[in-house]
């Protein structure tokens, strides 16, 4: 399946305003986190925090609602929450840890569970993993890069970035600017273009924007834990969703990308074969 495997896809998002205001699009990651801290399911979430520059995210032990919401919104540089599991439960003592991740983290995290070699004190806390769709990704200094000389704007004046129609999109206090996406994929980091999962295949519940309208999250429930969560969080009026047939673009624009995203891939997976050079999969 071009999505993996999934129970459920729905479209959702959060109904508490504050989530709703710092979100980047229905605020899924931070209202599960947040319903499963407060019923206890976890006892901290690593999530991707604010850091002490801008748009350079820090791996954050979130143990409050308020942490959480401080980590809303996608950077789209990459935060090392995977490293930050050890200090969740080895420094914080977590027994019960929750972590938000992109595909390529989750791949990490899902194999240290399969084969606990020196790790076993980590893999048996995870008790919910969510996570978000991902295109690519990029350095922090590649970002500052083109915003700065393709967008001709910098990093301290950015509010929020974005990808959507085939565009890279920021939004400073005053401006909206956009550069098309072919001029940013030469910033990418290298290994998303042997990268197949757009999904976040191995996640408990996987959401991003793809498939929902403006302020709602595509939502694909995978694993029995992550189907109950999602379940009792929106019957507890956390989350409100929509089916996604009754919503645009829908499901077909996801499962386009995610084909689009392995058919590339694989065509790069080949191309390095064929010239001797290893590849990840
Ligand atoms: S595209 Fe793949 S490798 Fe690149 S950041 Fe996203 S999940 Fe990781």
């Amino acid at each position: 399946m071009v999505l993996g495997t999934y129970k459920e896809a729905i479209s959702a998002r959060a109904t508490d305003k504050a989530i709703q205001n710092v979100a980047q699009d229905g605020g899924i990651v931070t209202a599960l986190l947040s319903y499963a801290l407060e019923e206890k399911i976890i006892e901290g979430a690593v999530v991707a925090g604010p850091g002490e520059e801008e748009w350079k995210p820090e791996p954050l032990v979130a143990m409050t609602p308020e942490e959480l919401i401080s980590a809303a919104g996608t950077k789209y540089t990459f935060s090392p929450n995977v490293w930050m599991l050890k200090e969740a439960v080895r420094q914080y003592g977590l027994e019960k840890v929750g972590t938000v991740g992109i595909p390529c983290q989750l791949m990490g995290i899902r194999k240290m569970q399969s084969y606990p070699f020196g790790t076993r004190f980590i893999a048996d806390k995870l008790a919910l993993i969510v996570g978000i769709f991902c295109m690519e990704n990029f350095p922090r200094a590649s970002l500052e890069t083109f915003v700065d000389e393709k967008m001709n704007s910098s990093l301290e004046s950015v509010e929020k970035m974005d990808i959507g129609m085939g565009k890279f999109i920021v939004n400073t206090q005053d401006d909206e600017l956009n550069i098309p996406l072919k001029e940013t994929h030469g910033y990418e980091q290298a290994g998303c273009n042997v990268c197949k999962d757009y999904t976040a295949e191995l996640a408990d519940v996987s959401t991003g924007s793809v498939g929902s309208p403006a302020g709602w999250s595509t939502v694909l429930t995978r694993t029995d834990t992550g189907a109950s969560i999602f379940k009792d969080a929106v019957d507890a009026g956390i989350i409100e969703t929509k089916s996604m047939d009754d919503v645009k673009p829908g499901l077909g624009l996801l499962e386009k990308l995610s084909t689009s995203k392995k058919d590339k891939s694989q065509k790069e997976i080949d191309k390095r074969r064929d010239m001797g050079l290893p590849v990840p999969f």
